[in-house]
């Protein structure tokens, strides 16, 4: 199993267990089940954080998904940005169903990291409903990230 899942402007493409088909599920249908096209079988819940590979997608998730996004900026050559990275994935596991992580890779998504200013890595950015809810600059456990995710 691959550690984060792939998207494209229409969705997130998540894998079934039954039969290994990729199953894009849209954006706006983010955390509600869903049944393989191919087997039938209940597609599992988006437990692993999204690669952010275009501007497109992420304005697309950020705009329609019903959960809240919280985005992960990051570069290969960032050292703490390595070690955040399975704290970032276990948040994801244990905030699955709650909240929607993506990761947005600094050096190929410039644009996008600049729309948030992001200016030293790693960042986090909280967003709902395509608004930024807050901004944190700095590495994070996971207990440290859901904490902050959902103080209200
Ligand atoms: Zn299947």
């Amino acid at each position: 199993m691959s550690e984060t899942l792939s998207c494209d402007d229409r969705g997130v493409i998540v894998v079934c267990s039954g039969c290994d088909t990729g199953n894009r599920i849209a954006y706006s249908r983010i955390g509600q089940k869903g049944r393989c096209g191919t087997c039938g079988k209940d597609l599992p819940a988006i437990s692993q954080a999204v690669d952010i590979t275009s501007s497109a997608s992420f304005d697309k998730l950020v705009a329609d998904s019903p959960l809240p996004v919280v985005v992960d900026f990051w570069a290969p050559w960032c050292g703490p940005c390595q070690m955040v990275g399975p704290e970032f994935s276990k948040a994801a596991k244990q905030a699955a169903g709650e909240v929607v992580f993506a990761k947005v890779n600094t050096e190929t998504q410039p644009a996008i990291a600049s729309r948030f200013s992001v200016r030293g890595i790693p960042a986090f950015a909280l967003l709902e409903n395509g608004a930024v809810v807050r901004q944190i600059t700095g590495a994070r456990m996971a207990a440290q990230l859901l904490e902050w995710i959902r103080q209200s």
